[in-house]
């Protein structure tokens, strides 16, 4: 059977496929291997993980949870998802700063890619990563601990550096967050008073497709104290009176509890349950991140493109992510707004848009995210990454035969 994307937009053409049952097996595989790539729950939309050779996947491989209290930290497999991994730390009374909008994806491959929720204080996933456990290209262990030289070159690495067998992740004590959604919230909303929107909770996502008058949806999570109390009125926007999905004609069955119902985070971080499809499943995505102080400026240039990428959308999910100082990071370095879209599954009339959409955020120094549809059609990303040069030099350190290159890498990031 061949082995697709999650969306099944891409067809990997590895040959082979591995699936180890333990970290020596998975060593084995990649000793063994001239070329392989790890593959997590295949939620990208472009090449990123595919290899010329060999694939391994880690979901066979038992998670192996340990969650040492004292240093507020959880080691798993890097294989697990986030939600399994979800589960067991509420459980045990603990809890991570926050998730992406499906609790379906692995650690480690949404850690590879700096994959984020919202929220102005949060952070991406990638930068609760205290150590990563790679398996190097002769199939030898190599930790690497916040701290360590190249730590920070070390965590969003594009599956570069070896394959994550184990990952540690900062922990926190659990904790509630209450889920609410506004329609109809008008424009002058985000265009001018984006800031104290985006502070009005831990994590804002606006929805919208640029073209409509008033913004489809905001969705806004907070975390709960005694202080907590629902918004009726949000910018004029009025509370959701039901359960809302942000795509038209999908269940919101599928969706997170709404409606400022207090719940465990991991059932509110993520917009879609665990045990349902998210999203829409029948979808691509593109996403842009810019630096903050150009959210407005972005804003409108795409709105100027609303006539032409309405009719190829689904959604655009607009959030904000804070900076980390994670070399490959779309946040390195600087707070940013994801500017998302979810495209309807016409993947050439989708890509024959991107690069006016790319020419459009120029200006504002956008970073592609790495696992979603883009153009690149310069080949120019060095100029948005400060660290370009030193991710490129600790790659050729790190693995001079290129056993996990492949063609993405060599598209994109290493070639000269
Ligand atoms: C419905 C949907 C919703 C999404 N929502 C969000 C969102 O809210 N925010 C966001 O930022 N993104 C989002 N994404 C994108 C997604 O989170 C990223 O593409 C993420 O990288 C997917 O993780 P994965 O486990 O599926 O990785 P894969 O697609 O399997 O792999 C991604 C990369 O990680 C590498 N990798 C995987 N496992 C390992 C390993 N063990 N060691 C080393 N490298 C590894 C692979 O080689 C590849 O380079 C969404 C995608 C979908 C389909």
């Amino acid at each position: 059977m061949t082995l697709t994307t999650w969306a099944g937009n891409y067809a990997y053409g590895a040959q082979t496929v591995h699936r180890p049952r333990s970290v020596d097996e998975l060593r084995q595989v990649v000793a063994d291997a001239r070329h392989v790539r790890a593959l997590g729950t295949r939620h990208c939309f472009n090449d990123l993980g595919d290899g010329p050779e060999a694939l391994v996947l880690l979901d066979e491989i038992a998670p192996d949870v340990v969650l040492d209290t004292a240093a507020r930290t959880v080691t798993v497999g890097g294989g697990v998802r986030y939600g399994a991994l979800a589960e067991h730390l509420h459980a045990a009374g603990w809890a991570v700063h926050n998730l992406a909008s499906l609790p379906h994806i692995s650690v480690a491959g949404a850690v590879a890619t700096a994959t984020h929720g919202s929220g102005d204080r949060s952070t991406n996933l990638a930068a609760a990563v205290a150590a990563l456990t790679y398996v190097g290209p002769g199939g030898e262990l190599r930790q690497v601990a916040r701290g360590d030289d190249d730590f920070a070159g070390s965590v969003v690495a594009l599956g570069a550096l070896g394959v994550a067998a184990r990952v540690t992740l900062d922990v926190e004590p659990t904790y509630d967050v209450a889920q609410e959604v506004h329609d109809e919230v008008p424009w002058d909303a985000v265009l001018h008073h984006y800031d104290e929107l985006t502070a009005s909770a831990d994590s804002v996502s606006v929805f919208t497709d640029w073209a409509e008058p008033t913004l489809r949806q905001v969705w806004r999570k907070t975390r709960v104290t005694s202080s907590y109390a629902p918004r009726t009125d949000l910018f004029g926007g009025t509370a959701a009176a039901s359960q809302r999905h942000m795509l038209p004609g999908i269940d919101p069955v599928n969706a997170t509890q709404q409606g400022g119902v207090p719940g465990p985070w991991h059932e509110r971080w993520p917009h879609f349950k665990l045990a349902f499809t998210p999203s829409n499943g029948d979808e691509l995505q593109s996403e842009y991140l810019v630096p903050r102080r150009h959210a407005v400026g972005a804003f409108a240039a795409l709105r100027d493109l609303g006539d032409r990428i309405a009719p190829l959308l689904q959604v655009s999910e607009v959030r904000t992510v804070a900076a980390d100082e994670l070399w490959l990071s779309s946040a390195y370095g600087e707070d940013v707004v994801g500017l998302h879209f979810t495209w309807l599954p016409r993947q050439p009339e989708v890509e024959a848009l991107l690069p006016t959409i790319e020419a459009a955020l120029a200006p504002f120094d956008a970073r592609p995210h790495w696992g979603k549809l883009f153009a690149d059609v310069d080949r120019d990303l060095r100029r948005l990454y400060p660290r370009w040069d030193d991710f490129r030099a600790l790659v050729a350190r790190v693995d001079p035969d290129g056993v996990f290159r492949n063609g993405f890498l060599d598209r994109h990031v290493l070639r000269d």
